[in-house]
């Protein structure tokens, strides 16, 4: 098999839509598109066998409720889990980390440490910072350089008191990946790796059991899939005895006024009704995945990456830009920012670009302490997805050519105050 990007586009129905003919989607780490069949099985759901799952005995609710399951085993086999029952579905990543974090801290004492690196994305920290506080815990940051964890300084950071690393398995804001892989045989035994794959998901295949991770969590609308719905992966015996985190409908096993039991992973963790036309998107999300040469679907994307950063290089010797990231083992990602000598913003670069129907994104990417420990406060990022091509590259490239760099000649967006940097 080879991976033929043009036949990949023709999936996705926003790009044929009259009025998209111009656009360059170029915000993928965003959000990706989504191809007919996510949404023709969303669909489906809804007009054919709409009902709720686990708890009516009736033909639509034993449809739904397989359809559920069977997107389960997807996912487990997606991320070659060893069971579907290690398969957590969640709205995202952000809710999985929340989860992780709540359900762990209950597990933790105080003074315990929690390992992270300055470069997460504010789901991997916000939520470890609640329940630190929540429950005494300490939060250490890995060294970095330019914003990369150091990841040869973990064993000088690890102590008997260290139960969880949380790490990013690429940055989203600059597009590095992290070397997830060396990390578990680095911990004590007691220490559990989660793995925050948002950003790697759309790009490679991952493998839960090679990368020995205790958790991991993913955003389906990240790699194709529906919006509402992610992936929390946790390995069983990790899984084992940990506290659920929400309580309600579906999650218990037994219920008196006087407390309740839990039922077993993963349904201890799915309290109330999931996002069931969103499960359904997955497990179509999932197939489509499946159906294409991932491996050349990789090489694809890095021969992408490589122009991309290699165009961009070009323009920064001749424009008042610096580029903050290189190709090398890059998700797909590129930054820029204006050199000082710059009358415009990155503000005013993406306002030009959008002018021109081509969709970045400008900010700090929820990763504020990466962006203030490299002294900036935000930069403008160019994400590629499969479904890119040269010509998208190509465009971004002559808009940004065509820049005034003369401040007074750009009309600026009406914005809230904050929102442009
Ligand atoms: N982690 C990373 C690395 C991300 O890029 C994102 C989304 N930008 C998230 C977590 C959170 O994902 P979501 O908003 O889909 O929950």
């Amino acid at each position: 098999m080879s991976f033929d990007s043009a036949a990949f586009k023709q999936q996705f129905p926003l790009f044929s839509h009259p009025e998209n003919a111009q656009l360059v989607y170029l915000d993928n780490a965003a959000t990706t598109q989504r191809p007919q069949c996510v949404i023709d099985a969303m669909s489906d759901f809804y007009s054919r066998y709409n009902a709720n799952t686990h708890r009516s005995s009736h033909r639509l609710a034993r449809a739904a409720t397989s359809m559920v399951e069977l997107v389960r085993g997807q996912a487990a086999d997606f991320l070659n889990a060893r069971s579907r029952d290690e398969i957590i579905f969640t709205r995202g990543a952000t809710e999985g980390l929340n989860l992780l974090a709540q359900s762990l801290g209950k597990t933790l004492n105080p003074g315990d440490q929690i390992v992270l690196s300055a470069a997460e994305h504010h789901a991997n920290l916000v939520p470890w910072q609640m329940v630190a506080e929540q429950y005494q815990l300490q939060l250490r940051f890995l060294p970095d350089v330019l914003g990369e964890p150091q990841l040869g300084q973990l064993p000088h950071m690890l102590s008997d008191k260290t139960r969880v690393v949380a790490l990013s398995a690429a940055s989203n804001a600059l597009g590095f990946r992290v070397a997830v892989e060396w990390v578990k045989p680095l911990l004590p035994e007691h220490c559990l790796l989660v793995v925050d794959a948002s950003q790697r998901l759309a790009h490679e295949e991952l493998d839960v059991q090679a990368l020995q991770c205790d958790f991991l969590v993913g955003s389906a609308h990240k790699f194709y899939g529906p919006t509402g719905i992610g992936l929390l992966y946790g390995r069983a015996e990790s899984l084992h005895g940990l506290p659920p985190w929400q309580g309600g409908g579906e999650m218990i096993a037994n219920v008196s006024l006087t407390g309740s039991d839990y039922a077993l992973a993963p349904h201890r963790f799915e309290a109330g009704t999931s996002s069931l036309a969103a499960i359904a998107g997955l497990g179509a999300c999932l197939t489509f995945l499946q159906s294409q040469d991932r491996q050349a679907m990789a090489t694809y994307e890095s021969h992408l990456t490589r122009y991309l950063h290699s165009e961009l290089t070009r323009l920064t010797e001749t424009m008042p830009l610096k580029l903050l990231t290189t190709h090398r083992n890059n998700v797909g990602i590129a930054a820029l920012v204006c050199r000082p000598e710059s009358s415009l913003s990155v503000s005013d670069m993406a306002h030009w670009l959008d002018e021109h129907d081509i969709a970045v994104r400008v900010g700090h990417h929820c990763a504020q302490p990466l962006m203030e420990g490299l002294g900036l406060s935000g930069s403008l990022r160019i994400s590629l997805a499969a479904y890119n091509d040269r010509a998208d590259v190509d465009a971004l490239i002559q808009a940004l050519e065509k820049l005034p760099f003369d401040a007074d000649a750009l009309a600026r967006p009406p914005s809230a105050e904050g929102e442009w940097v």
